[in-house]
Order: structure tokens, then C-alpha cells, then sequence
């Protein structure tokens, strides 16, 4: 009998995650394995929601954002009786080996299902590149270029009324949607987690380009930015530091909190790409017997890394953009 293999889709939505999946369906097909789809990630897993999955099946969803496996998140999975009847349903379902395509979260419960006698294969995919062992996750690409497309359109109401704009976009405690975005779209200063600011500087900036001949102003601020009192309210904080903005230069200032359009649209021929050749090689992992890795790809090469060693890495951001990126706003 061929070999049973099961994907999933966990964690937050990315664009690009139904090219992972249609490239593992396709190319376990062409191992000569049985692909299942697992729906609603662990939480559907639980509850045993499975099928084989046909080629067919995966026809014409490369060009859709979201997932076609429907994601959700699972309290229950994190219990160990959780767990324990996902391993069951796997077993029973007669799944020997599964893909996960998911965040560090999804990753830390697939090391857990291998814990327990599964064999696993993640792929990493988040909107927040947050994995480390990987340049970028699948979906960054698109969600950058969502927001640089809204960063133009905010530029041109911003220049019309001269207004200082706040914009506040996704990445929990990671500055990379900001920092890329803020560089490609031209923002004047960009606020992210991992260089601590302080407002009256942000303040005396704007005023300075201001001075300059400068009209408006973008204000690029990461979600996972510290409150700007140092005291967590439960506020955005581009509320905070919109307000503080408009009370101390007077400038009028608006905020726009991106919100979830960041996370739709069709997939970048990046993330399309990322995600096809990534999904590829885990099912060549699992030809191979090999289990408890995550795959990512490092200068352009693709590589696996032992699970437990990468949930154990810290992600770093490349600081030279957002140095750049003060370098060409301050002149
Ligand atoms: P993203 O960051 O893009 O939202 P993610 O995969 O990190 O993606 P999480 O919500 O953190 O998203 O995790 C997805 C699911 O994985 C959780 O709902 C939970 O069921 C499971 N999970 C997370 N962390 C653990 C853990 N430490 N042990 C077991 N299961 C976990």
C-alpha cells in the first residue's frame, strides 16, 4: 500500500500556504504516496476531519490567498489529551506521515506529535517571518506588498491635505512587515520592537522634515511597538503615538490600523515560488524516512533543520534597512 501522508494548515492565514499544499498533493502523488488533507489544522485533526485529496483537487488555487484547509487555532491540542486523540485519529486514519504548514506555534505542536511517534515535516509559513532558519516564511512577500500598495494610496490623501499619517501594521513582536514595507514605501519613520524609540524624537523628526519643505508625513508602526507611557493599556499603539504626535507638533495627524487586508489577496510570485519549492523538498524528506525537521531556504538554497533546533534560534532582523531607511529620511 502507498504511503499515507497527511497536510495540514495551522495558525494564522498566509498567502501562499494553497501553493504549499497543491505542491505537496502533487508531488506526493508523484512519490507514489496517498496525500490525505487534514481540515481546520489541530483543531480539525481532533475531530478526525480528513479525506484523500486528488490532484484535481489542488487545480487552480496557486493564485489564492488564504487556505483551501481551512486554519484554526486549538486550545485542546495544547493539552496533552488533546494531543493524545489527534495522535489517535492520525493512527486510526492510518497516517504515517505528517505535513505541517503553519507559525512556530503550529511548529512547537508538530515536535510535540513527534514526541508522541508521529513523524513530521514543517513548513514555515506566517505572514510575521518570525522562523528562524529561514530567510523569509511563505506569505511575507504578499503581506509586504499589501501594505506598500496601501502605503501609496495613504500618500496621496496624506500629500492632498498635508497630514502626518500613522500606520499601524501586523507582525506581533516582529518588525519585519514594518521595516520592509516602511523602507519600500517610503515612510518617514519607521517604529518596530526591536529599536527601542522615543515619541519626542519621532516629534522633533517630523517637525525637522517639515522645516525642510516636507508637507506629510508616514509614520510606519509595527503592532508589537511598546506603548508609548511604557504602561500597557490594551491601545494599539499607534493610537497612543498618533495622539501624542498631534498634541506635541500640532501637525494634523491621522491613524490607520491596516488590519487584516495585510493577510489576503493572491500570493507574490515569491511566495508562490517559496512555497512550491519548500513543499517539494518536504515531501522528499519524507521519501527519504526523515522526520522532526522544518525546511527553509537560506540564500536562495534550500535546507532542513532539526524542529527542535530551530524553535530554539531567535529570528534576527537585518538592521541595515532600518538604518537605511533613517539615512534617506533625515536628508
Ligand atoms: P502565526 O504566528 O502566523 O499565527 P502560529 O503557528 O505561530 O502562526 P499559533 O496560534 O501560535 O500560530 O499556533 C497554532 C496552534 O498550534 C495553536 O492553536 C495550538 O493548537 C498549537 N500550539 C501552539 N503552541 C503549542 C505548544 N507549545 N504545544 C502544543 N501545541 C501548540
Amino acid at each position: 500500500m502507498a504511503k499515507r501522508i497527511g497536510v495540514l494548515t495551522s495558525g494564522g492565514d498566509a498567502p501562499g500556504m494553497n501553493a504549499a499544499v497543491r505542491t505537496v498533493v502533487r508531488a506526493a502523488l508523484h512519490y507514489n504516496m496517498e496525500p490525505w488533507a487534514i481540515y481546520r489544522g489541530y483543531h480539525g485533526l481532533i475531530r478526525g476531519e480528513m479525506e484523500p485529496v486528488s490532484s484535481r483537487a489542488v487545480s487552480g488555487i496557486i493564485q489564492r490567498g488564504g487556505t483551501i484547509l481551512k486554519s484554526a487555532r486549538s486550545d485542546q491540542f495544547r493539552t496533552p489529551e488533546g494531543r493524545a486523540k489527534a495522535m489517535d485519529m492520525l493512527t486510526k486514519n492510518g497516517i504515517e506521515s505528517l505535513i505541517v504548514i503553519g507559525g512556530d506555534g503550529s511548529f512547537a505542536g508538530a515536535l510535540a506529535l513527534e514526541e508522541l511517534g508521529m513523524k513530521v515535516i514543517c513548513i514555515p509559513a506566517t505572514i510575521d517571518n518570525d522562523i528562524a532558519c529561514t530567510d523569509y516564511s511563505i506569505g511575507f512577500d504578499t503581506a509586504v506588498n499589501n501594505v506598500m500598495d496601501a502605503v501609496n494610496k495613504i500618500r496621496d490623501t496624506a500629500s492632498s491635505h498635508e497630514r502626518v499619517y500613522v500606520v499601524e501594521v501586523m507582525g506581533r513582536d516582529s518588525g519585519y512587515i514594518a521595516l520592509y514595507s516602511g523602507l519600500a514605501g517610503g515612510a518617514d519613520v519607521i517604529l518596530i520592537p526591536e529599536v527601542p524609540y522615543d515619541v519626542d524624537q519621532v516629534c522633533q523628526q517630523i517637525r525637522r522634515a517639515n522645516e525642510q519643505g516636507k508637507t506629510y508625513n508616514i509614520v510606519m508602526v509595527a503592532e508589537g511597538v511598546k506603548p508609548v507611557s511604557g504602561v500597557d493599556t490594551g491601545e494599539s499603539p499607534s493610537m497612543q503615538i498618533g495622539r501624542y504626535i498631534q498634541e506635541k507638533t500640532g501637525y494634523d495627524t491621522r491613524i490607520t490600523i491596516l488590519g487584516h487586508i495585510q493577510r489576503g489577496g493572491a500570493p507574490t510570485v515569491r511566495d508562490r515560488l517559496l512555497a512550491s519549492r519548500l513543499a517539494y523538498h518536504a515531501i522528499e524528506l519524507i521519501y527519504q524516512g526523515k522526520s522532526g525537521k522544518m525546511l527553509g531556504e537560506v540564500d536562495q538554497v534550500v535546507k532542513s533543520f532539526d524542529l527542535s533546533y530551530a524553535l530554539a534560534q531567535e529570528k534576527e532582523l537585518n538592521l541595515d534597512y532600518y538604518h537605511l531607511s533613517n539615512i534617506l529620511s533625515s536628508i
